[in-house]
């Protein structure tokens, strides 16, 4: 027998694994099929770790390991592996990143009431369409259209599953094989590739931009007026700026337009502001209410920027036009599901009390956070990270600034604390890697070296899974050093 065959017979095989009493314990707790399928893997992932130490000669590395691969050394392994696989693809994540609306973690976490609600429709059948009065068919719009209308001022609403959606929706019910015309300087990318020029292809309608980059003047707008004509567009320009000699239309001035030549407006806001985020030391931007009183015929916003609540895309405008939508067949394949209507409607109603809001919604309670609260919070990841720390890594805390994310507010910097790790060996990407990769990951930013820990964005328990997590980082880290 060669040396190969000779170490690859000495691995275990699947009966002894059976056979160990602390496997069957595993068998029992887990089942049968699982344990069986990561036996398998593991007496394979076994094989070719030898396998490759024999092809590259490490005759004598290959002989040590394969003294190790016996069960009572592998079944931490299979136990560990076996917990893996049973954990969710989705895994709760630490957002120590300070991006409030960071739209890689899912953008916004809801309030416990939006939470209830999910809870409910998941449990109950629910009236979601079903008219109580007459026992007929109803529609599931009207469970939070109401709401929408109470909050805005508009007319009537519809929700459709992402903003994306909502406004290629609108062009294609009111623009198809017509003309609509924007600005130059709206024509938008938002990350995940929406792009205002292929949302338009896609909807049919054709895209007739005017003014410069920089420029535009209602004069551009009533030049390219034609019979062709179907809508007069604004884009908010959510995620950059256009600074310096600028002129932009305003969504006034477009209405004024609208009502000359007939046309209606959309005006897409992309986050959907319903409060004055000025008490939150952001900029003004223009809430929903004020785009619908002055006079937009249709305005569309993301349920999970800064509203705060799940994903969707949320039209409200008047009666005319959102029924044109209603009735457009897109609708039925962009529609919303019970989860997303109950989330919806528990968002909402906190709006209803526009004090207890920014305490009720997660979003804007980090994006209001004062900084004594955030220092104090700072000091207790600090204090609880200090004491394992070894020698050469140094922690402190340090003013920065957060961000709010979801493409909102571009150049808004918001006063944060954030704790900074500092590592002499060269180590701190490893360390971010690390941490990344364990469970639950933990997102942070990394700059010049510092590892950095913005905690605006931190979750009541996340300071102890971050405590946890960099002790077993640095230990795998400074081991494998010492090897
Ligand atoms: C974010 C945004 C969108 C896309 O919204 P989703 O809800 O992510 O689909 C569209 N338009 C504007 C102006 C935006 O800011």
């Amino acid at each position: 027998m060669d040396i190969k065959n000779k170490l690859l017979s000495r691995l275990p095989a699947v009966n002894d694994f059976l056979a160990d009493e602390e496997v069957q314990k595993l068998i029992e707790k887990y089942g049968r099929k699982l344990v069986l399928a990561e036996i398998r893997q593991l007496i394979s992932n076994s094989r070719s770790e030898l396998i490759n130490l024999i092809e590259q000669d490490e005759v004598d590395a290959a002989k040590s390991k394969s003294e190790s691969f016996k069960v009572e050394n592998l079944r931490e392994s299979l136990q560990a592996a076996i917990e893996k696989t049973l954990r969710p693809n989705l895994a709760p994540a630490v957002n120590a990143t300070g991006v409030v609306v960071h739209t890689n973690l899912g953008r916004s976490l809801l309030s416990e009431r939006a939470k209830e609600m999910l809870q409910m429709v998941s449990s109950h059948y629910t009236t979601l369409e079903i008219d109580r009065e007459s026992g007929e068919r109803g529609s599931r719009y009207d469970n939070v259209a109401e709401l929408l209308c109470q909050l805005t001022g508009a007319e009537d609403a519809l929700v459709v599953n992402n903003n994306a959606a909502a406004v290629l929706l609108a062009l294609s019910a009111l623009a198809a094989d017509q003309e609509v015309i924007i600005s130059r300087g709206e024509l938008i990318e938002i990350g995940g590739s929406f792009r205002i020029p292929e949302v338009m292809k896609q909807s049919g309608a054709k895209l007739r931009e005017v003014g410069t980059t920089n420029k535009v003047y209602p004069e551009d707008f009533v030049e390219a007026i034609n019979e062709e004509t179907a809508l007069l567009l604004k884009v908010h320009t959510s995620n950059y700026r256009v600074v310096g000699f600028t002129r932009e239309i305003s969504l006034e001035e477009l209405v004024r337009l609208g009502e000359e030549y007939n046309l209606p407006v959309l005006d897409d806001l992309g986050s959907g502001v319903f409060t004055n985020m000025e008490q939150v030391g952001l900029t003004p931007e223009p809430t929903v209410e004020e785009r619908v009183a002055a006079g937009a015929d249709l305005v569309t916003f993301s349920g999970d920027k800064i509203l705060g609540g799940p994903q969707a895309g949320i039209i409200v405008g008047s009666k005319d036009y959102i029924a044109k939508l209603k009735n457009h067949p897109l609708t039925r394949a962009i529609r919303v599901d019970k989860y997303t209507l109950a989330a919806l409607e528990g968002t909402l109603k906190a709006y209803q009390d526009p004090e207890g809001v920014m305490e009720e919604i997660p979003t804007l309670r980090m994006l209001s956070s004062p900084t004594t609260k955030l220092q104090e919070r700072a000091e207790r990841l600090l204090e609880a990270i200090e004491e394992f720390l070894p020698a050469g890594i140094t922690a402190a805390i340090a003013d920065d600034s957060s961000r709010v994310g979801g493409g909102a507010y571009p150049l808004a910097q918001l006063k944060t604390r954030i704790v900074t790790l500092q590592e002499e060996t060269g180590k701190i990407h490893r360390l971010a890697k690390e941490i990344r990769t364990n469970y639950p990951p933990i997102f942070t930013r990394l700059i010049n070296d510092r590892l950095i820990f913005d905690v605006r964005t931190l979750q009541p328990g996340d300071i102890d899974i971050i405590s946890s997590s960099l002790q077993e980082a640095l230990e795998v880290i400074y081991d494998d050093s010492r090897e």
